[in-house]
């Protein structure tokens, strides 16, 4: 929620009323759940829509977040420490009316079912051996999850869950509500006993009544072999608890592979570079070269040039889906020696003498030593 209200609805800081409602009806409806089913980002486009909206068409509110940049006020810092969920019960008024109710009118005179938990996002950092030939991984995450003491029903344990007194177990209460267009009468789930109908009679000390409270937990990974560098891991059923029965969000880890001092990955193939001395590159040889799957000989033939690229098959990474694997690719680099004994000069002089070349030198050693 970092964005500015105003570019969420696309519209200027000193734009009218109209113009607000204007702009947000246009979105709403082309992100609207219902018109994009199974589209989380559109749900999530939605709900910013809808926070821009409710506070922009309120004129204190939208005074208030002019001053502030939050509808908190000075203490709560940026708009970022606002949240949309809280407004949720707001924005189902205006949207029934608006879009001939979503879900259905009916379902709203039952008490509100089960209600699944929060999905978590989390980052996975993984050296590139581990991301390479796989490997498993314990997390620690702290989150919501089902309150140990009351086992859930947000009631001190040995008390009674009675009807509650607010809205005498309908779940919902009645209220008359100005919306942009008018007047209407709407009901909502019943914030005493969160749309329940029931209440604990004594809440539970440790969650307040809350029935679930924040603990750690440990989760095991399994990365499997291959796995690129951003790519997601979805664990269902390991995010935070539901209430009422409501199963678990699920958690979602993306992976952030580590840089290797001498590897680098790009697909399955790893490049790595690799220094020759002149002479070995002049000459050839055959080295022995490091890759994932350990030391390996490579033949470097005579008169190998200076950014010649090597290929050793099937040394990469293991191919996340089906078999095999990348190659290893070995990129030479050609080091010229910089300090040379009298006696390698000489010998570097009768080369050039050798060759037939008419080079000056430096120093005029060359012109001494050829004549
Ligand atoms: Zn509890």
């Amino acid at each position: 929620m970092q964005k500015n209200l105003y570019d969420v609805l696309g519209v200027s800081k000193d734009a009218s009323d109209t113009e607000i409602k204007k702009a947000y009806r246009k979105l709403a409806q082309q992100h609207h759940p219902d018109v994009n089913a199974d589209n989380p980002e559109a749900e999530k486009k939605f709900k910013e829509i809808n926070l821009a909206y409710e506070v922009l068409s309120d004129k204190q509110k939208r005074q208030q977040y002019e001053q502030f940049g939050s509808t908190g006020g000075p203490g709560q810092g940026g708009f970022s420490g606002f949240d949309p969920s809280s407004f949720s019960g707001d924005f189902s008024d205006i949207f029934e009316t608006f879009f001939g109710g979503r879900g259905s009118h009916g379902g709203r005179s039952q008490p509100r079912g089960p209600q699944p938990g929060n999905d978590i996002e989390s980052l996975l950092s993984l050296s590139f051996e581990e991301a390479a030939f796989g490997s498993e991984k314990q997390l620690e995450l702290t989150k919501a999850d089902t309150c140990q003491t009351c086992k859930g029903n947000g009631a001190e344990p040995g008390s009674s869950i009675v009807t509650c007194h607010e809205c005498h177990g309908a779940g919902q209460v009645r209220s008359v509500r100005q919306t942009i267009l008018g007047q209407i009468q709407t009901t909502r789930p019943c914030s005493t006993c969160q749309g329940e109908g029931k209440i604990p009679e004594k809440k539970c000390k440790s969650c307040h009544g809350q029935m679930r409270t924040r603990q750690k937990s440990r989760v095991t990974v399994k990365i499997p072999a291959g796995i690129e560098n951003g790519a997601t891991i979805r664990l269902q059923e390991k995010g935070e608890a539901g209430i009422h029965g409501g199963h678990y969000g699920d958690l979602y880890l993306h992976i952030q592979i580590r840089p290797h001092a001498t590897f680098e990955r790009h697909g399955y193939d790893v490049h790595m570079r690799q220094s020759l001395h002149l002479l070995q590159s002049v000459l050839g040889d055959e080295i022995e070269v490091e890759t994932l799957h350990g030391k390996i000989k490579l033949k470097i033939p005579a008169g190998t040039q200076i950014g010649q690229t090597f290929k050793i098959k099937g040394k990469g990474i293991p191919h996340m889906r089906g078999t095999g694997h990348g190659d290893h690719l070995v990129k030479v680099q050609v080091e010229i020696p910089q300090k040379l004994s009298k006696r390698e000069k000489e010998l570097y002089a009768s080369l050039v003498k050798e060759s037939g070349l008419t080079i000056k030198g430096e120093g005029g050693f060359l012109e001494k030593f050829i004549g």
